[in-house]
């Protein structure tokens, strides 16, 4: 599941379990007000009760039947409560409401219970349509019965009716409540979806990427801000961009500069040379020169290479081209044929990938040429070797190999380990920069493991 999709399933949890709470605390608070409206009512009957026990006494007394019926006709328009007196016997002496059996009724509970449930309410309404209590009499040593019965109209049915329209009621704006936050959570995560994804490009460097702005709402305004930001991004890289490309070509204009009188005084020493002129110190002096000639002039070629790349690597011009891997390590190793060094080509199989050819035979002659002329290795091995997806092209030596502590520094621009040898050499500590550039360019890595006096390797996945 997307980190996003799981926050908004935590927010419709949280609401839900809010709406749970809700219902339950609802639920209670109607049990409890039909616990106090039953209450009132048992309190009612008692009252009922002791009127009547009140009246009938002497009218028993006189066992006077006829008066005591009429005592009851009193209250045959009551539609709340009923009573009827029994004999010892259970036989039905008299009653205030005609249309009753003559059998006297069992107690309800729900009147005898202290608490009363919802669910012996609704139970009750289904089986009968009067709570009965019945209460014994003794007078002058006989016992009676009174039974005082109350409507269902009265008590459960406007009860429940009560109940019902409050949990319809409720009912009903849960389900609203319900889809508005549904609509709402719906609407929102769609609209914050399509500017994650779209943010996530632009993120990705592609500022072109449209965004969907909501018409209102909370993501509106971010939505707007994001396309200010994105447009100012926009001009800004622009701006940078120019400004790379003419330090590039101030940059490439000086090089080419430096290069012209270079290469007029490499002539004259080379015209020198040819007519054997220069003898003793001035030969000496002549091979300084021409010493520290192609010193500049190695310097001012890998400035120009360097800045080249940069230039490929900002404009994305890169040309890739499917490439025999095999053919440019075979190329680069020509380069390098003649030395003090063998050098070995191993591979598994022919291997094409899509690269610059040119950079890439630079990058290639470049490790090579460091490890003739620092390694002191008279061997090196060229390994070329697929797994899965990445070819790997491997340069390694078994010379003196790089102590530990210049290992992070040594792709860093004019960086050298011994800068005296590094100058005898003809190195300018631009070497092992272009190449990482050249790396970086396609998108591929580079590692260098060494040990001390065992050899240096240098990997490259493409
Ligand atoms: P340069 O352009 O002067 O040759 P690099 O950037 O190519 O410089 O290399 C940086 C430093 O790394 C060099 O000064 C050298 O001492 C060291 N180096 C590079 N390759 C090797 C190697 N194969 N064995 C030993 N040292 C190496």
């Amino acid at each position: 599941m997307k980190k996003r999709d799981k926050f908004w399933l935590d927010r419709i949890i949280w609401i839900f379990l809010v709406i749970i709470l809700f219902i339950a605390v609802s639920f209670y608070n109607i049990i409890e007000l039909n616990g106090s409206y039953l209450t009132e009512e048992k309190a009612e009957v008692n009252i009922f009760k002791k009127q009547i026990e009140w009246a009938i006494t002497p009218i028993l007394k006189k066992q006077n039947i006829i008066e005591l019926q009429k005592y009851c006709d009193d209250f045959k328009d009551d539609r709340e409560f009923a009573f009827r007196i029994f004999d010892k016997n259970k036989n039905l002496l008299a009653s205030s409401s005609k249309n009753r059996s003559l059998e006297i009724a069992d107690d309800d509970s729900i009147l005898s219970k202290t608490k009363h449930s919802l669910w012996d309410l609704y139970k009750h309404s289904f089986k009968d349509n009067s709570l009965e209590q019945t209460t014994e009499l003794n007078i002058d040593n006989s016992k009676y019965y009174i039974e005082i019965s109350i409507s269902e109209e009265f008590v459960i049915k406007s009860l429940i009716n009560a109940q019902k329209n409050i949990i319809i009621l409720f009912g009903i704006c849960l389900i609203l409540l319900t889809l508005f936050i549904c609509h709402i959570f719906l609407s929102i995560k769609k609209s914050f979806n399509s500017l994650e994804d779209s943010v996530i490009q632009i993120s990705n460097g592609r500022l072109d990427t449209e965004i969907e702005i909501p018409k209102n709402g909370l993501l509106h305004e971010l939505a707007l801000a994001i396309v200010k930001m994105t447009n100012k991004l926009k001009i800004q890289i622009k701006r940078l961009s120019k400004l790379e490309q003419y330090k590039t070509e101030f940059i490439q204009n000086i090089t080419h500069e430096i290069k012209t009188p270079i290469t007029a005084i490499n002539s004259a020493i080379e015209l020198i040379e040819i007519k054997n002129e220069a003898v003793g110190i001035n030969k000496e002096c002549l091979d300084i020169i021409n010493f520290q000639t192609n010193s500049i002039n190695k310097l001012a070629e890998d400035i120009l290479a360097l800045s080249e790349i940069d230039l490929k690597k900002t404009e994305e011009i890169k040309t890739l081209a499917p490439v025999n891997l095999t053919k440019i390590a075979q190329q680069a190793i020509k380069y390098h044929l003649g030395l003090n060094c063998k050098i070995n080509l191993i591979k598994t199989e022919d291997i094409t990938t899509d690269a610059n050819a040119d950079l890439l035979l630079m990058a290639i002659s470049n490790l090579l040429s460091n490890a003739v002329k620092y390694s002191k290795s008279d061997k090196i091995d060229v390994i070329i070797s697929k797994e899965k997806n990445t070819a790997t092209i491997e340069i390694k030596d078994y010379g003196i190999g790089i102590k530990k502590e210049h290992l992070p520094h040594i792709f860093e621009r004019f960086y050298t380990i011994d800068k005296s040898r590094s100058k005898e050499k003809g190195g300018s500590g631009l070497g092992l920069s272009i190449v990482k550039n050249i790396i970086e360019l396609h998108n591929w890595n580079i590692t260098v493991e060494s040990k001390l006096n065992k050899g240096t390797s240098f990997k490259i996945y493409t």
